[in-house]
Order: C-alpha cells, then sequence, then structure tokens
C-alpha cells in the first residue's frame, strides 16, 4: 500500500523581504508547503517571483498588525518588520505596531496550531552596548525615547511576549538575535551600510561614511544566518534561546568601505556626513550558544559574502550596463 506523506507546512511572515525570500527558498528545498504572509512594506514581489508557480509555495498579501488565522502549520517564523533605520523610522508609530501587535498576532497564531513560532529579534535589542563582545545574559543599553527606540524597544517587546507565551500558555518559541546580515535581494534604496556602499561604489558615486568611521559592526552574510534558524527550530521544545546569530569578525565602518572599493575597483571618494543620533559605537556577538548548542557558526567570511553580494547588485544593473559588468567581474575575481 502507497503511504501519502504529507508536507510540513512553514508559514513565513515577511517572506518578501531580504532574509525571508532567502528562508523562503531554504524551506521549499527541505521539502515544507510555505506560506508566505507580507503587506510589501519593505519587501518585493520580485525576491519570490522564481517561487509564484511553485506547487509548494503560496503568497498571500497581508498585513500583521491584523490577526491572520490558519490551522495545519508546523512552523511559524515571524520576520515581518522593517529592519533599516531609514525605513523603520519612516513611520515610526507603524513600526512599533507591527513589532508589538505583529508579534502578537503571529504568537497567537502558533500557539492556536501547536506548533513552534521562531522570532526574529535583533542585535539592537543590546542598544550602544557597554560590554563587548555581547553575550545573550547581557540585558543591554537602550534609550527607550529616541529615534531607534521604535524599533530597540518594539523587538524587546517581542521578546517579552514570546517568553510570556512560553512561560503562560506553553507555546513554543525560539528566539535569535540578528547581527547585521547582507546579501543578494538587499533593496538598492534599504539605506543599510553594505548595500548603500555597494550601490555607490558600482555608480562611482561618494561612498558616505556617517561619523569617522572607526564605529564597528559584525557582518553576517545571509546564508549563515538561514542555517542558524533552521538549527534553531529543531531543538529541544523547551529551548527558548534567546541565541546570537551573527558572525563574530568584527570591522570598523572604514574597513568596509575600503574593502567594497576594493573589490570593485572602484573610483568612488570617501566623504563624511553626521553620525545619526545613537548609533552604536560597536557590535560584536558572542556566538558560545550557537557553536556550543546549534553546534555550527559561521562558514561565509566577509570577502567571500561581499563577492557574492556585489555580483548580485552588478547582475541588477547588467541590463543597461553591460559594458560596466565586464570591468567589474574582472575585479571581482582577480
Ligand atoms: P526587510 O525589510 O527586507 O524584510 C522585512 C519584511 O517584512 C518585508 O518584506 C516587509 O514588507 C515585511 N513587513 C514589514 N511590515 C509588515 C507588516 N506590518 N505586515 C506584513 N509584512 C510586513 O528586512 P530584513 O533584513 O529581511 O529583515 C527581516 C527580519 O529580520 C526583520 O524582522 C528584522 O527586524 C530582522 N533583522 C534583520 C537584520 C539584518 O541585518 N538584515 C538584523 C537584525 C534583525
Ligand atoms: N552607515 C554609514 N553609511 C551609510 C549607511 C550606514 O556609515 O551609508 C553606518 C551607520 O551609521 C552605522 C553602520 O554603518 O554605524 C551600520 O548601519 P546600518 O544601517 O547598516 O545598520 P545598523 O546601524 O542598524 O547596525
Amino acid at each position: 500500500m502507497t503511504q501519502i506523506v504529507l508536507s510540513p507546512v512553514a508559514l513565513v511572515a515577511g517572506g518578501a523581504g531580504f532574509i525571508g525570500s532567502h528562508l523562503c527558498d531554504r524551506l521549499i528545498d527541505d521539502g515544507y508547503k510555505v506560506i508566505c504572509i507580507d503587506n510589501l512594506y519593505t519587501g518585493s514581489l520580485h525576491n519570490i517571483e522564481h517561487l509564484m508557480s511553485h506547487p509548494r509555495f503560496t503568497f498571500v498579501n497581508h498585513d500583521v498588525t491584523t490577526p491572520y488565522d490558519m490551522p495545519g502549520l508546523s512552523l511559524v517564523f515571524n520576520l515581518a518588520c522593517p529592519a533599516s533605520p531609514v525605513h523603520y523610522q519612516k513611520d515610526a508609530v507603524y513600526t512599533a505596531k507591527t513589532a508589538f501587535l505583529g508579534t502578537l498576532n503571529m504568537l497567537e497564531l502558533a500557539r492556536k496550531n501547536d506548533c513552534i513560532m521562531l522570532q526574529a529579534s535583533t542585535s539592537e535589542v543590546y542598544g550602544n552596548p557597554l560590554v563587548h563582545p555581547q553575550p545573550e545574559t547581557y540585558w543591554g543599553n537602550v534609550n527607550p525615547i529616541g529615534i531607534r527606540s521604535c524599533y530597540d524597544e518594539g523587538k524587546r517587546i517581542g521578546e517579552t511576549l514570546c517568553m510570556d507565551y512560553h512561560r503562560q500558555y506553553g507555546t513554543k518559541v525560539k528566539i535569535v538575535r540578528i547581527f547585521n546580515t547582507y546579501g543578494p535581494r538587499m533593496a538598492e534604496d534599504d539605506g543599510r551600510v553594505v548595500s548603500n556602499f555597494i550601490t555607490q561604489a558600482l555608480r562611482e558615486e561618494d561612498i558616505t561614511i556617517y561619523g569617522d568611521g572607526s564605529q564597528t559592526r559584525s557582518f553576517q552574510y545571509v546564508s549563515d544566518l538561514i542555517n542558524g534558524f533552521m538549527k534553531m527550530v529543531k531543538t529541544d521544545d523547551s529551548f527558548t534561546g534567546p541565541v546570537n546569530l551573527g558572525n563574530p569578525e568584527e570591522y570598523t565602518v572604514k574597513q568596509l568601505a575600503e574593502t567594497i572599493i576594493k573589490l570593485t575597483g572602484s573610483h568612488s571618494r570617501i566623504v563624511y556626513k553626521p553620525l545619526p543620533q545613537d548609533d552604536p559605537i560597536k557590535r560584536k556577538p558572542n556566538i558560545s550558544i550557537l557553536k556550543n548548542k546549534l553546534y555550527i557558526e559561521p562558514q561565509i567570511n566577509l570577502r567571500k559574502g561581499l563577492i557574492k553580494t556585489i555580483n548580485f547588485f552588478m547582475t541588477k544593473h547588467s541590463n543597461n550596463k553591460q559594458n560596466t559588468e565586464q570591468k567589474y567581474v574582472g575585479h571581482l575575481y582577480c
């Protein structure tokens, strides 16, 4: 007798975004049926157009600030939230609503389905950290009334909600704190440092360093992050995290600019602009839990990840800039 094996169903809130679309790809590859819900606030259908005709993929245009009901789910991933300072500050009240109500609605969905919910939290919960590198036990140094607070405090209350659902209703929550992640499908107008610098370098425009460029970040390539997500959802039900997902290689913003100029062979000049309010001075994850509990560590170093990302941005421009592409491909691989 033939047995019909049904695919487990994963819902990805924010699945049309940069990270969400890579997660949808991975879940499809791993045999899941994927429901992607997104209101395209910062995401784009371009990121998932290759999945649209897949029999195990469904896109639903939905705003997570309103409840969503769907039975039969095995996994809920809550990634729905603008992530770049430019986008989350544009309508700060909406960002706070998305962070709070969106997380509440996704937790309620997971509770009704009695399934796992992974919460995409952030290194921003550490604010401008006074402990370096940052372990999960550090409670952070966050300004509750500044221009970044809608996001930072929004993500902190998101973690609180997750833990209260876990304690009060036994919901299987998994909190991951994502450190600066980059890769193909970042939006050109996203405003984040990697996409800004690559776009500026490819267009031979000035590279805009905010402050003196001595502030640090630790950059993680997107595939390492997705590996972390998939390991995290396979941990024991009682394990909630939080777990730092990041690459501990730490660079100054100036070093990042210089590396991108070198890899693209660009003639762009570096120019200095004012440092935005509450911009963290340094950031680097302590990844002991990632290594000792999830048994993984980052595989893609900055140079390798930047080459993949630069190639993505070049291909995007290739229709109208074919000659330029030839030149850069030469630089990237020499
Ligand atoms: P992104 O902006 O590309 O993706 C966010 C997605 O959520 C978009 O597709 C957007 O349209 C969608 N969205 C926003 N508000 C929504 C709403 N109210 N209802 C439905 N959909 C909504 O950003 P990303 O970098 O892919 O980030 C994904 C998640 O990871 C976010 O929750 C972000 O806070 C978190 N994160 C990202 C980073 C990073 O470095 N990229 C770092 C820390 C945390
Ligand atoms: N940054 C910069 N130039 C840019 C964009 C960002 O110097 O064009 C700086 C920004 O001030 C911050 C760092 O790069 O110090 C990382 O910024 P991003 O917005 O990517 O992430 P976050 O500040 O949320 O870590």
